[in-house]
């Protein structure tokens, strides 16, 4: 029996943004979903939005009747500011401080805060986002701190009592995997295999096993790792009971 109290998802269009839309559909009665426009490079991201959106009301017909409005939010001063990256045509690489240059400072809070504002008009009290202190690069604004200390200032200046949910904290790329056949079985694990795009490159002219992409940007390196390493322990421990 879902939550009666509805949910915003953060969602990008990205593998993780995708496993969280799944695990807040099983959970809350009504789930609308944000995206936030800031001139990314991998602006195929927000154009696989509405697809995906569209496969999962189709996989199943309880999510389609939870699945409500979608919220785009244009944040072109984020990219405006920004020297990353994401949002210029600038090599990978590590920045001095040791985070990778597509790293976009404090990002997450921005994108919380505005989807704070966003809940607080559509009256949703869940706030459910993908970030991963476990398998990534170290960026301060994904942590659970960050977000447990952001949940606080939200609530005090918005004078509400939100819950910030991150249900891939503590798990790493394999176990978002597992998680997604959990969920919803094979058939989203397909969906999101083939419906979400990670890429910085933007390159959806393959399908791998674990995906679109270049096969060769930090994203997909993750992406790619994350799937094998999943597949291998699937086969180790056998079908499950
Ligand atoms: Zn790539």
């Amino acid at each position: 029996m879902p939550a009666a109290d509805g949910a915003l998802v953060l969602f990008s269009g990205g593998q993780d943004s995708a496993a969280c839309l799944a695990w807040a559909l099983e959970r809350f009665s009504s789930v609308e979903t944000i995206g936030f426009d800031y001139g990314q490079r991998h602006r195929i991201e927000l154009d696989v939005r509405e697809d995906l959106r569209r496969t999962f009301a189709a996989l199943r017909g309880d999510w389609a009747a939870r699945l409500g409005e979608d919220h785009m939010v244009p944040l072109a001063a984020l990219g405006a500011i920004s020297e990353t990256s994401l949002t210029r045509e600038a090599a990978f690489g590590m920045a001095k401080e040791g985070l990778p240059d597509s790293f976009v400072p404090g990002r997450n809070l921005i994108f919380l805060t505005f989807a704070a504002a966003v809940a607080y008009r559509r009256g949703l009290r869940h706030i459910v986002t993908g970030v991963c202190e476990t398998d990534f690069s170290g960026y301060p604004d994904c942590r659970d701190d960050t977000i447990k200390a952001l949940q606080v200032a939200l609530n005090l200046g918005m004078e509400k009592r939100f819950v910030l949910h991150t249900p891939l904290m503590w798990i790493d790329k394999a176990a978002t995997w597992a998680l997604t056949e959990e969920i919803g079985g094979a058939a989203l694990v397909e969906a999101i295999r083939v419906g979400t795009h990670t890429c910085y490159a933007g390159d959806r002219s393959v399908l791998h096993e674990w995906g679109y992409g270049c096969g060769r940007c930090p994203a997909c390196e993750l992406r790619a790792a994350g799937h094998a390493r999943w597949r291998a322990e699937a086969v180790t421990e056998g079908p499950s009971a």
